[in-house]
C-alpha cells in the first residue's frame, strides 16, 4: 500500500512538471564544473546556480585551513556541543562571529550551528513559546516557515514586505513577546526586506526582529558584514541568523543576539543541543573565510560581483524589451540572486533544459518554492564568473527567446 500510495503521489508531481532530479557534481564548486546528468554522462557546465557568491568554496587558503583544522583537531567533533563536541575552533569562531556582529548588535554573543536550517528551527521554536506571537513575511525561506510550524506561538503571515499590514497586526497583538521574522535578501527573488522600516516597527511595538541573512552575509555592507550593515542598523532588538555555507563558502550557520537570548538558546534550542557539533575543521576553515571576506580581497570580489550584476541586468533588460510577447519578467534585484520569471512550470523547465543542452546550468525554480505562475530561472552570480561567462549566458537566452518567439503565433 505504501509504495502504491507513493507512486500515485510521484505521478501527480510529474504531471505538474514538478519532479526534482539530482545531478552529481564531480569537481569542486566553481563557475566551470563537471556535472554528471541523469543519463550518466559527465559534462563540463558553466554554472549559474551556486550560492558561493564570493568563490570561497574552493579558495586555496580556505581549503588549506580546512585541512589544517582536520590535522589539528581530527575529522569529527565526537559529541554535541554541551557534551564534549565544543572545541577550541568552535569557541574561537563563535567569538569571531560575535565581534563581527557587534557593530550591528551591541554586546552580541553568537552560537554556531551545523546548518542554517537548524539555526532557524532553533531560534524560532525556542523563542516562539506560548507567550509569543510570530509575524512572518509570506515569502520567507522554508526553514523559517518550518521554524514557525514548530513554535507554540500563533503565526501571522503578512503580504510580502507589506509594512502597513504588519503594523496593523502588531498593533492588534496582545502577546507578551512579539517576534517579526524575515529573510534579509529573499532567496528566490533577490530583493531586500526593508529592514530599517521593520526595525522601526519592532521598536514602536515592543517587538523583536529576527533577520535571516543567508544571502547578504559576505556580499552586502561594509566589509561584507551583511544586510544589517548595508542598512546601517544597530539595535539590541535584532536577532541575526547568518549562514556560512553560501558566501562564506564552507558550511554551518550562527545566531547572534543579546547574551540573554543566546544563553537561553543554549538551554532550549533543540537543534543545537541534540545534534553532534560540526567537525572542528569546518569552524577552523570559517575563521579563514571571515578573514578573507573582510579583507581587500573580499572588497575586490564584491566589486567584481557588482560589475557582473550590472552587465547581466542590462543584458536581460535588452532581452525583455526585444521579446515582450514572451511575457518574461525580471525581478528588480541588486544582489547576486537575479531571477528571470518565465511563468509556467513546463516552459521554465523547457528553457532550463535548453540552456543545459547549450552547456549552461541555470536552475528552474517551481512552486511550492515560489508562488504558482511565477516559475523562474534563478540565476546566481559568483565573483569568480567573468564578463565572457555572462555574455555566454545572455547569448544563449537570446537564442532561446528568438526561437520561442518565432514558434508562438
Ligand atoms: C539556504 C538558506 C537557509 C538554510 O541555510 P543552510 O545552511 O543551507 O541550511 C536559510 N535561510 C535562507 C534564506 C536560505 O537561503
Amino acid at each position: 500500500m505504501l509504495l502504491e500510495h507513493l507512486n500515485h503521489k510521484l505521478k501527480a508531481i510529474a504531471d505538474q512538471d514538478l519532479t526534482r532530479v539530482l545531478r552529481v557534481a564531480e569537481s569542486a564548486t566553481a563557475p566551470l564544473q563537471t556535472v554528471r546528468g541523469a543519463d550518466g554522462q559527465a559534462r563540463q557546465l558553466l554554472m549559474f546556480c551556486s550560492n558561493d557568491y564570493l568563490g570561497l568554496a574552493a579558495h586555496p587558503q580556505v581549503v588549506d585551513a580546512f585541512a589544517e583544522g582536520a590535522r589539528l583537531y581530527g575529522a569529527g567533533s565526537g559529541a554535541s556541543h554541551l557534551i564534549s563536541g565544543h572545541g577550541l575552533a568552535h569557541d574561537t569562531l563563535e567569538r569571531a562571529l560575535a565581534a563581527w556582529v557587534e557593530p550591528q548588535i551591541p554586546h552580541a554573543q553568537a552560537l554556531f550551528f551545523c546548518t542554517g536550517y537548524m539555526a532557524n528551527l532553533a531560534v524560532i521554536s525556542a523563542l516562539g513559546d506560548e507567550k509569543a506571537e510570530i509575524f512572518s513575511d509570506e515569502l520567507n525561506h522554508a526553514s523559517l516557515i518550518d521554524g514557525c510550524r514548530l513554535a507554540r506561538a500563533p503565526v501571522q503571515r503578512y503580504a510580502h514586505k507589506d509594512m502597513a499590514a504588519l503594523q496593523t497586526l502588531l498593533a492588534a497583538s496582545q502577546a507578551k513577546v512579539k517576534l517579526i521574522v524575515t529573510d534579509a535578501v529573499f532567496s528566490m527573488d533577490g530583493d531586500l526586506a526593508p529592514l530599517d522600516e521593520l526595525l522601526a516597527l519592532a521598536e514602536a511595538h515592543d517587538a523583536w526582529l529576527i533577520v535571516d541573512d543567508a544571502h547578504g552575509l559576505g556580499v552586502l555592507g561594509a566589509q561584507g558584514r551583511g544586510t544589517l550593515s548595508h542598512f546601517g542598523l544597530r539595535s539590541e532588538r535584532l536577532i541575526l541568523m547568518g549562514t556560512l555555507g553560501k558566501a562564506a563558502g564552507v558550511a554551518g550557520a550562527f545566531v547572534a543576539a543579546h547574551p540573554t537570548i543566546t544563553q537561553y538558546l543554549l538551554q532550549a534550542a533543540r537543534s543545537y543541543i541534540f545534534t553532534t557539533a560540526a567537525p572542528p575543521a569546518v569552524a577552523h576553515a570559517l575563521l579563514k573565510s571571515l578573514e578573507i571576506i573582510a579583507s581587500d580581497e573580499g572588497d575586490q570580489r564584491r566589486a567584481n560581483l557588482v560589475r557582473l550584476q550590472a552587465q547581466l541586468r542590462a543584458g536581460i533588460e535588452r532581452l525583455l524589451a526585444a521579446y515582450p510577447q514572451l511575457g518574461w519578467q525580471r525581478v528588480p534585484s541588486d544582489t547576486p540572486v537575479q531571477p528571470l520569471i518565465i511563468g509556467e512550470n513546463g516552459a521554465t523547465m523547457h528553457l532550463a533544459a535548453r540552456l543545459d543542452a547549450a552547456g549552461l546550468r541555470v536552475p528552474g525554480i517551481r512552486p511550492p518554492t515560489v508562488p504558482k505562475g511565477t516559475a523562474r530561472l534563478r540565476i546566481t552570480l559568483c565573483a569568480t564568473h567573468t564578463e565572457a561567462d555572462i555574455q555566454r549566458l545572455l547569448q544563449a537566452l537570446n537564442e532561446a527567446a528568438a526561437e520561442l518567439a518565432s514558434e508562438s503565433p
